[in-house]
């Protein structure tokens, strides 16, 4: 279906343009009021000078764990992950982690995120939620242990991983990507590190990991490896292969110089450092020392909410009050962080992220006429401070409209809110 959107403030790489973008066969064919001759649409959308961003990238998620949204509030990490949240994990299985992705990709979709990283297990079930719902996702097994001594070809999660690289790596035409995962240095070994680092290698896979997010975890790599976590997995090798770091929050400078030497984005998310209290990362610094920065929400159980409008606004705030001065990380800035920053995360910056003739058509409509939106004397001011998922009237990823006022074309959501909340009933 091809679609022109008429009269939109249209949110282009290097300035805000009120003009008219036009859809065809899921990608951006053109951007400008002159309609290309041979351009036919099926449908206009009359954007009456709203906002059009490109799609917002979530580059660090567990989307199952929206089952365990608010059943453990204001708890230290240790007591929050090993009393509240290990136990009743365990008592997931595929068909409840299936719900609870499809929670997840609901609320991405209604607030704008068109793309998504993922790590956790239950994969199968999970990429068969993103390919029923049409968002994009880069999906990985969550790789944990070998302290017992595992091998690749014995090892649960890697059989796992595997079987999600043969099944599922470029499903259909690549809006699902297969990465790797070390879950973390403190839940893995040196082994697991290499065979993940060579496996990535072999296959060409985005590596997704989780680096320095605690104060105590970096210290304890220090004393057991005598090496930040960073430089643990550069001598395994990990960093031969894009890395998509989440948290970073308490990386050296010479962390920060091999994450930027080595391409690696680091993810940072705010809500989820703030809520536990982990610590504050060094964006702006990161950023001006080379380091791509993308955003997460992580997983709901420790946000609670997967919203990009909440993560830009957070990480905003957060990194003024850090650096004490208020011209830290710029609106501008963390919108790129939050779009192209996050397509770069996920190995998709040729695909999307921006809005150009030639990309994917991941595109959402930010309505101007909510209150909290009036006036609108500067677009990315307005996406980064004043707006909030309410203020998306359409999402659209690669052509295909997935929500639009306040309604979802794929997922059913009544049916969901019966079924989460007896998945809630027996998590309980
Ligand atoms: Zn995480």
């Amino acid at each position: 279906m091809n679609i022109l959107i008429r009269d939109a403030r249209v949110i282009l790489p290097d300035a805000v343009v009120r003009t008219s973008v036009g859809v065809s066969d899921g990608k951006i064919a053109f951007v400008g009021t002159e309609l290309p001759q041979d351009f036919k649409y099926d449908r206009v959308i009359d954007a009456r000078g709203d906002i059009l961003s490109p799609g917002f990238v979530n580059a660090h998620s567990h989307l199952p764990m929206t089952l365990l949204r608010g059943v453990a509030d204001d708890l230290n990490l240790q007591k929050w992950l090993f009393d509240e949240i290990f136990p009743r994990e365990d008592r997931l299985d595929g068909g409840m982690a299936a719900i609870g992705a499809r929670a997840s990709i609901a609320e991405c979709l209604a607030g704008g995120i068109t793309s998504v990283s993922d790590m956790y297990f239950f994969c199968d079930d999970i990429a068969r939620e993103v390919l029923n719902s049409g968002i994009k996702a880069n999906i990985a097994r969550g790789l944990s242990g070998y302290f017992d001594g595992a091998s690749r070809g014995t090892h649960k999660g890697f059989c796992e991983q595997e079987q999600l690289l043969r099944d599922w790596h470029m499903a259909d035409d690549g809006r699902i990507r297969a990465d790797i995962s070390i879950h973390a240095e403190y839940t893995t070994t040196p082994e697991l590190w290499r065979d993940v680092a060579d496996f990535a290698r072999e296959h060409r896979l985005i590596l997704q990991t989780h680096i320095s997010e605690t104060e105590h975890e970096h210290a304890e790599c220090i004393a057991k490896y005598g090496k930040t976590p960073t430089e643990a997995f550069l001598d395994a090798g990990v960093f031969d292969s894009r890395v998509c770091a989440a948290h970073c929050v308490h990386v050296t400078d010479s962390d920060a110089a091999i994450l930027a030497s080595h391409g690696a984005a680091a993810v940072h998310c705010p809500c989820s450092n703030a809520k536990l209290a982990s610590g504050i990362a060094r964006v702006d610094e990161l950023r001006k020392m080379g380091v791509h920065m993308a955003l997460g929400t992580d997983g709901a159980s420790s946000n609670n909410a997967l919203s990009a409008f909440s993560e830009m606004k957070t990480a905003c705030l957060i990194a003024k009050l850090r650096d004490g001065d208020p011209t830290a990380l710029p609106a501008a800035e963390c919108f790129r962080m939050a779009t192209s920053g996050g397509a770069y995360a996920q190995g998709r910056e040729a695909e999307c992220g921006e809005i150009r003739p030639g990309m994917d058509a991941d595109l959402v409509l930010i309505s101007t006429d909510r209150p909290n939106m009036m006036p609108l004397h500067n677009e990315l001011s307005a996406l980064v401070y004043s707006a909030d998922n309410t203020c998306v009237r359409m999402t659209m990823v690669r052509g295909k409209i997935l929500f639009e006022n306040g309604e979802h074309t794929t997922i059913d959501c009544e049916k969901l809110r019966f079924e989460t909340e007896r998945i809630r009933a027996h998590l309980a």
